[in-house]
């Protein structure tokens, strides 16, 4: 890019930026590197580059940033879920992460600015908004004190939902141990959160669990499934695990292969472990051959198969409510259901074109097929 447009000024922002600044400014053609925080300054810095024509180094130590940086949302009028990030930053530094080396504390955005957004989203037409952040479970931690009442996810759910207009709210990922009582209490007198939610599970042993500095047990895992299955019916909880961590045993592997069966997720994101410069992990000794972390994928990724097979059987020959995402080139719509099955539904079945943003529901068929 930088040989096809010499005059081009070229940007570098981002994690790699954040961290590892002083190698992205070696790279010729580099004029300002900017990393994850101070993007709004941008336009100042560009000025500052292209009167001086000489490279900046704009990166800030992260641990420095106290708030969240508001940044503008762009229109994305082919969406149909729309994102709202009311957080940033982690404190958690799991040993295989480099987020918050990358990404620096947590900063949630001000309840009165999330709130604001999710009116203007729903505003633009989108009836589902997904809650998004690095450790959202942890939303409202840094602003206890700050705003003389008491914020947290559970206080911005119950508020959300009252937003005239929006149809779902969907959370995405929140740690296992950060379900609180009253999170579970918000999510459950709404009908319009969907009962979908993700939980990181990362390993299905103990010792590997440990060695990645995640807060709790595999008996505190499968208690909160029961808890919030107890509460919500046919709940969908989806996962990450990582296959391979440093140190893991063919019987680490196993332990995880059977903790997944018995967990009824209905989707698994499977990730082979990949060192992060600069995270403990990356210094471990017993590093898994890439080999062997290939085959762990593998049988993840079977066993993610079954299991979402066996979660969507449930739901087969039912009513199922789908929210259209995109027409295929067949004319098929495409969508999810509140429980995040996706849904294929043949072209024509109601005698016209389907539409985005559309609600329509459907009987479920094998095949994840939709009929009218
Ligand atoms: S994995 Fe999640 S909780 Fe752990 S350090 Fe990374 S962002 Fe934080």
């Amino acid at each position: 890019m930088i040989r096809e447009h010499p005059e081009s000024v070229v940007v570098v922002m981002g994690c790699y930026a954040q961290t590892a600044p002083g190698d992205v400014l070696g790279i010729e053609g580099v004029d300002l590197v900017l990393g994850t925080q101070d993007r709004m300054k941008m336009l100042e810095w560009l000025e500052q580059v292209t009167t001086e024509r000489k490279p900046q180094n704009a990166v800030h130590e992260i641990w420095e940033a106290e708030e969240f940086e508001e940044l503008p949302q762009l229109s994305e009028e082919h969406r149909t879920r729309a994102l709202l990030k009311i957080q940033e930053g982690c404190n958690q530094f799991c040993t295989y992460c480099i987020i918050p080396y990358a990404r620096g504390p947590l900063r949630s955005r001000l309840p009165e600015n999330a709130l604001a957004e999710a009116r203007r989203l729903v505003e633009a037409g989108y009836p589902e908004i997904v809650l998004t952040g690095i450790h959202t479970g942890y939303y409202g931690q840094d602003l206890r004190g700050e705003l003389g009442e008491e914020w947290n996810l559970a206080h911005l759910v119950r508020e959300l939902v009252k937003i005239p207009g929006l149809c779902r709210l969907r959370l995405s990922s929140i740690e296992p141990m950060e379900y609180t009582p009253a999170l579970i209490e918000s999510i459950v007198s709404s009908d319009k959160v969907c009962p979908h939610l993700h939980v990181p599970l990362q390993s299905g042993s103990d010792r590997i669990l440990t060695r990645m500095n995640r807060p709790y047990t595999l008996h505190e895992y499968r208690d909160l499934l029961e808890r919030l299955r107890q509460r919500i019916p046919n709940l969908a909880v989806t996962t990450d695990i990582i296959a391979g961590f440093p140190g893991e045993t063919e019987d680490d592997h196993a332990a995880t292969l059977e903790f997944v069966k018995a967990c009824g997720f209905s989707g698994i994101n499977v990730f082979p472990y990949s060192k992060r410069k600069g995270t403990p992990a990356a210094n471990f000794p017993d590093q898994v051959s890439r080999q062997l972390k290939a085959q762990r994928v593998k049988d993840l990724l079977l066993a993610a198969r079954v299991s979402q097979e066996e979660y969507v059987r449930y739901f087969i020959g039912k009513p199922v409510e789908v929210l259209i995402e995109w027409i295929d080139s067949q004319g098929c719509a495409l969508g999810y259901t509140p429980h995040y099955i996706q849904v294929k539904i043949p072209a024509n079945e109601a005698g016209r074109p389907w539409t985005p943003r559309h609600f329509v529901t459907v009987v479920l068929e094998k095949g994840m097929v939709g009929r009218v």
